[in-house]
């Protein structure tokens, strides 16, 4: 049984590129004949303004995009991902850690990836009687896996990554271990989400083995672009969706998933319908 899912942060609004994910994962579930959830994505509390969950459910609502089973609030799951660190440190898997940032930069040497440092493994084997501030996985070599669009990929997760975070210092849990502790959790069987998001898929599935958790297929879809070339997000403040005429908004995501369909107004029912259609053939 396929079971898809979309996992909005609630950092804001739904726009133009969030909502590609979001629909290309409900064409897929209904293209085959599968379920769609909704995830709320909420560990960074502190990056999600108050009741933004609400209103991303209410522009997927608004779309007619609506979830088979009622949504699931990651920040009211932390006795689970507790389970799951635990597990991977009594595995000897996950270790806790007691560098600073200032000391990870100090050794992690010029290959930052987005941003992050390649962590050089301070300790791995033991923390010299620190205090543990953060947990973070053992990683190990080259892992090969294959996306739906992208094809065949690669990644050494030891050199380009380094052992990462699993519960942070400041004692939030990281996207990497409740994506995949939840994606488990629902059934998740095909992740169709944004091409911003493939590269992190190497370090959920090696967290996936560590578990002993089954890996989902997978499909990262197109990024949007705004004008001046650089990805839609809600960090580069993209606008938020004009719900007045939803169907022109899923026909404008729909053309960024290679689906043209007519521009005649009607109902978002109706547009939804024929490109579920036209996914289906198309896949
Ligand atoms: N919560 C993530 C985001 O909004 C998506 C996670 C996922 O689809 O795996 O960027």
């Amino acid at each position: 049984m396929y079971r898809g899912r979309f996992a909005p942060s609630p950092t804001g609004p739904l726009h133009a590129g969030s909502l590609v994910a979001a629909l290309a994962s409900w064409l897929d579930a209904r293209a085959h004949g599968g379920q769609w959830l909704v995830r709320i994505e909420d560990v960074d509390g502190p990056r999600c303004p108050p009741g933004m969950d609400v209103f991303i459910l209410g522009q997927l609502a608004a779309l007619g995009l609506r979830p088979d089973e009622p949504p699931v609030w990651q920040s009211r799951r932390a006795d689970v991902y507790q389970a799951a660190l635990d597990r991977l440190v009594a595995s000897g898997h996950a270790y806790g850690c007691a560098c600073t940032r200032a000391e990870i930069a100090a050794l992690a040497g010029p290959r930052p990836r987005h941003g992050e440092l390649v962590y050089p493994g301070t300790c791995r084997h033991g923390t010299n009687g620190r205090a543990a501030r953060a947990w973070r996985l053992r990683v190990e070599g080259v892992v090969d896996w294959c996306d739906r669009r992208l094809g065949p990929q690669t990644q050494d997760l030891q050199a380009e990554v380094g052992d990462f975070v699993l519960k942070r210092a400041d004692g939030l849990w990281a996207y990497q271990l409740a994506v995949v502790v939840d994606d488990a959790e629902q059934g998740i069987t095909d992740i169709v989400r944004g091409e911003d998001l493939a590269d992190n898929t190497l370090r959920q599935i090696a967290l996936q083995r560590r578990l002993s958790l089954p890996t989902p297929r997978y499909l990262h879809t197109p990024l949007v672009l705004a004008e001046d070339g650089h990805k839609l997000s809600k960090q580069n403040g993209a606008a938020a969706l004009d719900l007045a005429d939803p169907a022109a908004r899923l026909r404008e995501a729909a053309a960024c998933l290679g689906l043209e369909t007519d521009a005649a107004a009607r109902p978002a029912s109706d547009l939804l319908a024929e490109v579920v259609a036209r996914w289906r053939a198309a896949k």
